[in-house]
């Protein structure tokens, strides 16, 4: 019997109540996984709505789908989460979600421009939008490999979303900065369209990017030891950047770098 620790499961069941709660699924839809340790994944069942799961119906599988303990059935999405898991070594857990402003942008085939908002430029980084793959097949994963390197949040053609994260927590706030971020994008749209921040804004972003964010991505995952390893893209959300302050960020250099952001914001 595997153990599993109680923060674990904690963290997921309270992750998908806020899933079903914020409407970015109904029904039984959507999935969440994390890693417990380096080959041990804690995942949702298949068929049950995310408000009403308790400790009980989560399923456990091994790096590869398969069922490693649980009295339910696994997820039948689990390859969009093994898929991911493979690829990238620094995330530790996994959200696939169908919220409506997200699934909108999906289904019109566009992504938002992470760039309009100092929150979603840091929260969400670049938006990938994948090619269409029936759900539940192999076909759904390999259309997302291309993208899980680079991108922390991708769109599902016609379908829906995927966010990671370090854990658990990051990886949902991500989907909901990502919801949020594709709803203010449709709503700009309809009062003209929506203006970019401009370059210096962005490198401004890029100097309290270290500030940003609920984990330490330079340690270990507190949960499965995972190493830290920085994708290859430096808009993600939690790549390495040239950008990036080499040391641990102080309070004095955030209220500074905060002060020059709001200055060339106020001077647009
Ligand atoms: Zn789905």
């Amino acid at each position: 019997m595997h153990h599993v620790p109680e923060q674990a499961k904690r963290d997921l069941l309270a992750v998908c109540r806020r899933l079903y709660e914020r409407g970015l699924v109904a029904g039984t839809d959507g999935n969440v996984s994390l890693r417990i340790s380096k080959d041990l994944l804690l995942a949702t069942p298949t068929g049950m709505s995310k408000g009403a799961l308790a400790a009980g119906d989560l399923v456990l599988c091994d790096l590869e789908g398969r069922p490693q303990g649980g009295t339910r059935r696994l997820t039948t999405e689990i390859k969009i989460h093994t898929a991911v898991y493979a690829a990238r070594e620094d995330v530790c857990a996994v959200v696939h979600a169908h919220p409506p402003y997200a699934t909108a942008f999906a289904v019109a085939g566009l992504t938002p421009s992470e760039n309009m908002m100092p929150e979603a430029y840091l929260a969400v980084g670049k938006v990938a939008l994948a090619p269409y793959g029936t759900p539940s097949t192999d076909e759904l994963a390999d259309s997302l490999r291309p993208f899980v390197r680079d991108y922390d949040a991708i769109l599902l053609s016609n379908h829906g979303a995927v966010a990671t994260g370090r854990d658990v927590v990051s990886a949902y706030h991500r989907m909901e900065a990502l919801e949020q971020l594709c709803r203010i994008s449709a709503i700009a749209r309809q009062l003209g369209g929506a203006r970019a921040l401009n370059k210096a804004q962005i490198e401004q972003l890029e100097a309290i990017r270290g500030v940003y964010g609920t984990h330490d991505a330079d340690a270990p995952c507190w949960n499965c030891g995972s190493p830290p390893h920085a994708p290859a893209s430096d808009a993600t959300g939690t790549g390495a950047s040239p950008l990036r302050p080499a040391g641990p960020v102080t309070e004095a250099q955030v209220r500074d770098a905060a002060r020059r952001v709001l200055r060339t914001l106020r001077a647009e």
